[in-house]
């Protein structure tokens, strides 16, 4: 339980908020004189080269949203209503949102410990109890890649076309290659609290050309090629503006740069807990490199107090030597520093309640929601100002 004096940061310390760098003005600057206020122009054009040069795909088509991204990439799939789609458990629920605006029925796969995402070996017996199923969407989630060559290999074996969700993981890498190139279609983001951002905007991500002109065809109201409006197909207005796009081109070039402020701020909670007992959000080591978005903790069980959450509401029972993450977040948001509940997993959502779950034994998902939170993790905080966060969180094991 927490003892001693709470310190206060006069300025808020977040959880993940915008990070800019004055080229994204030039940028957006350039899409106002040239009048291109709409959804062509030159910066749709050069980000959308950028971003599929440094990923290594061949097409990227920018559209206004990670969820319209990934609404695309469930069209391309073809999911047709009633069904069954493999989704991840462990994720936010615009992963899964755009498999039911086209009827299709998630059924949920448990997380694993290792990298706190779909755990392959559940994956497997979804598909033993499943084996009609063909589509799977998968999130990296907090910047973690999952084992995406593992994953891959289970969806080539059963036929089943992988999408990939790296809305959280832009940059991050499994072997040599970069989240968001494992699946047929994939999705980034680009919404305010992402690794860069373009205050919104999003993007498919594909090597299959056909699929990428549907896309942008799909996301333009599906117009056909004649004199008039003309269609013959459902269309949706998911193209990104070119001014978002001037923000998302200022910032791409920083990514990098991002990444490393957010490997440091992990590296420094890490460091600073290693004599507590609490773990830091796990990845795999011998094979990825994580963007390290999202620094996230685990207490382990024998130091969790009393701690019981009903779906709008959160108390504990303060005992020495112990703590739980709503008495930290308790703590931190009196700090005034944001941390959050790790994402509540979808099979426990009311709106999925319903879907299947296919776990290998014992709900991990429900075990690091109860007892892991994600940290202060913006790039702008110092190291005196983390210094303060691990010392306050420090304290409420005392
Ligand atoms: C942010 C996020 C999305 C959605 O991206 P938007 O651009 O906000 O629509 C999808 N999946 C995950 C895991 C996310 O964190």
């Amino acid at each position: 339980m927490f003892t001693g004096k709470l310190e206060q940061f006069e300025k808020r310390v977040w959880l993940a908020s915008p990070t800019m760098h004055g080229d994204e003005l030039q940028y957006v600057q350039e899409a106002y004189d040239t009048n291109w206020m709409s959804t062509i122009g030159t910066n749709i054009k050069e980000v959308e080269h950028i971003a599929a040069e440094k990923l290594g795909c061949k097409y990227a088509v920018a559209l206004s949203t990670g969820t319209a991204a990934l609404h695309m990439a469930v069209k391309l799939a073809g999911i047709k209503p009633g069904e069954r789609v493999f989704c991840s458990d462990m994720t936010f629920s615009a992963t899964v949102n755009p498999v039911m605006y086209e009827g299709g029925v998630p059924v949920f796969i448990d997380a694993e410990r290792d990298t706190w995402n779909m755990d392959p070996v559940a994956l497997e017996k979804a598909f033993a109890l499943y084996p009609d199923v063909r589509v799977v969407v998968l999130a990296n989630l907090y910047g973690t890649p999952a084992k995406l060559s593992v994953i891959r290999e289970i969806c080539d074996k059963h036929h089943a076309i992988l999408i990939e969700d790296a809305a959280e993981s832009l940059g991050a890498k499994w072997g040599d290659q970069y989240t968001g190139t494992f699946g047929a279609f994939n999705a980034i983001s680009f919404n305010g609290n992402k690794i860069i951002t373009g205050s919104s905007g999003g993007m498919l991500l594909t090597d299959d050309e056909t699929a990428a002109n549907q896309v942008r065809k799909w996301s333009t109201q599906s117009r056909e090629a004649a004199p008039w409006y003309q269609h013959t197909e459902l269309g949706y207005n998911y193209r990104m503006s070119n001014v978002i796009a001037g923000v998302v081109r200022g910032q791409f070039p920083y990514l990098e740069e991002h990444i490393a402020q957010k490997r440091a701020i992990y590296e420094r909670y890490k460091e600073g807990f290693k004599d507590l007992p609490v773990t830091m959000n796990p990845y795999d080591e011998d094979h990825s490199v994580p963007n390290f978005w999202l620094s996230a903790m685990l207490i382990d069980e024998s130091a969790m107090c009393r701690q019981s959450r009903s779906d709008d509401e959160a108390t504990y029972v303060p005992e020495h030597g112990k703590s739980c993450p709503t008495e930290i977040l308790e703590v931190l948001a009196k700090c005034n520093a944001e941390g959050r509940p790790i994402w509540k997993p979808m099979h426990l959502q009311p709106l999925y309640e319903d879907c299947g779950f296919v776990t290998m034994d014992c709900d991990v998902g429900a075990d690091i929601f109860r007892r892991g939170l994600c940290l202060p993790s913006d790039n702008k905080m110092t190291p005196e100002q983390q210094d303060k966060v691990i010392e306050m969180i420090r304290r409420c094991f005392d």
